[in-house]
């Protein structure tokens, strides 16, 4: 400051200094907010009209914003954006794609000035068959394995490569990583694993048991690990992953031993619009005796039957569990069918495991109806799980605990979180590569 002496300086050295000042504020000012903004990862879960999206830190699973654009490919297409609790509604213009979606996602994030924050993007991709079973760095060979693995995933990875080129043309400075949902489950032993096929299938054509909502299943068992204070390689659970899509996976030492959903999501329990098992033979009868063409066959099992096709009614379960208040016998079977059909594969479960840390709930069914979770802990009295119905009531709605009576096994319910295992995910690659 001496050299300041307004006696050494000219008015011109003033002027430059003052902007000098300036400058020194102004960075101090920009280093600051460097340190205040929280690197976030932009994680992508696109479907085939429709394309999910959460901007997260990936360190405390908070999101400055999420949201989805919906009916896609078609003229009612939108996307709705929510930040801090409000939600904002857009209609889409022509095209109405995918990639009409993401420019107004870069718009919106643009707009409330995240977009330097995001320092990585992570994709939700569903099959990665057996190559995959890491979270991955996308690369154009990576795209080509994706695109090749669609033969087992027709209607998911193809709706996933989208939304990464998508997201590609727009980010371009920015690292893509792809979280597969398959990839918790390849611990699963080949006992496990393999159906009762000629091998030469799974040899030459990769027909084996799959596993799917991977993702799912490894957050809360991490999450029971911690609530039980119990290293997880030393933790063995079942969990029950109840949504419109339905797995229950068998958890040994931390790792995936067995799971209900196989090559496709349609293997396993009853589910909100899928059969779930059948005797293969239904589908000869179908074609052969009754007429049915395969598409409709393939629309029949997936679209047209689980909780929807036996009560008739919707494959909501909020719907059903209100008819069966009201006396409606077919939602009483649909609910009926259901739960037994999930007790079922748990008890089944134990024979995977030589012992059991505990039963876990999740998804929008797992984590919301007590009245399915009592259905299911009652009919595994056998297994020692018994239901305390005053928690079993307390907790629902993004709640998470204990349900169990004190003489019973432990089960919680646990709220999945699959965009925070994909935040978390991304950026631990992103470290581990040194990037
Ligand atoms: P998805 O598999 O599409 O991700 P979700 O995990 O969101 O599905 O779960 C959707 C299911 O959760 C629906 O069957 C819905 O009825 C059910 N659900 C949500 N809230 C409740 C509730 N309060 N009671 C019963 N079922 C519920």
């Amino acid at each position: 400051m001496k050299i300041l002496s307004k006696n050494l300086i000219k008015l011109r050295d003033i002027k430059t200094f003052k902007f000098k000042k300036a400058m020194i504020n102004y960075q101090h000012v920009e280093i600051v907010n460097h340190f205040m903004k929280k690197p976030l990862i932009l994680v992508i879960n696109c479907g085939s009209s429709s394309l999910k999206f959460s901007l997260m830190d990936p360190k405390t699973g908070e999101e400055s914003l999420n949201g989805i654009a919906q009916c896609l490919l078609s003229d009612n297409a939108n996307i709705s954006f929510k930040v801090n609790g409000e939600k904002q509604v857009l209609a889409l213009l022509p095209p109405f794609d995918h990639n009409t979606a993401i420019v107004e996602l870069v718009n919106f994030i643009t707009k409330n000035n995240l977009f330097e924050q995001i320092t990585a993007i992570g994709h939700r991709v569903v099959h990665g068959g057996e190559k995959y079973h890491q979270p991955t760095l996308i690369t154009p060979q990576v795209k080509n394995e994706i695109a090749k693995l669609a033969k087992l995933a027709p209607l998911h990875n193809p709706a996933n490569l989208v939304g990464i080129e998508a997201t590609e043309k727009v980010f371009s400075h920015l690292l893509q990583v792809a979280i597969f949902d398959t990839a918790f489950h390849q611990t699963m032993p080949e006992k496990a694993y393999i159906y009762g096929l000629p091998y030469n299938l799974y040899q030459e054509h990769g027909i084996r048991r799959y596993g799917f909502h991977g993702t799912s299943h490894y957050f809360v068992t991490q999450r029971a690990s911690s609530l039980l204070q119990k290293p997880l390689e030393q933790c063995n659970f079942i969990s029950a992953h109840l949504g419109n899509g339905c797995s229950i996976s068998a958890i040994v030492n931390g790792k995936s031993v067995d799971t209900s959903l196989g090559f496709t999501p349609l293997e396993g329990v009853v589910m909100g619009t899928r059969s779930g098992d059948i005797d293969p033979s239904i589908i000869f009868y179908l074609v052969e005796q009754l007429g049915y063409s395969l598409d409709q066959v393939n629309t029949l099992l997936n679209k047209e039957s689980g909780l929807l096709g036996i009560s008739g009614i919707s494959n909501d379960c909020r719907t059903i569990e209100e008819q069966l208040l009201a006396g409606n016998k077919r939602a009483k079977l649909a609910i009926d069918v259901f739960c037994y059909r999930i007790a079922k594969k748990i008890a089944s479960f134990s024979a995977s495991l030589d012992n059991l840390d505990g039963l876990i709930f999740t998804g929008g069914i797992g984590e919301n109806s007590n009245t399915i979770r009592s259905l299911i802990l009652n009919q595994l009295s056998l297994l020692g799980f018994k239901a305390n119905e005053q928690l079993n009531e307390e907790i629902r709605f993004g709640k998470q605990g204990n349900i169990n009576d004190t003489t019973s096994r432990p089960c919680w319910v646990i709220p999945t979180n699959e965009e925070w295992v994909i935040a978390e995910q991304t950026q631990h690659l992103l470290i581990n590569k040194g990037m």
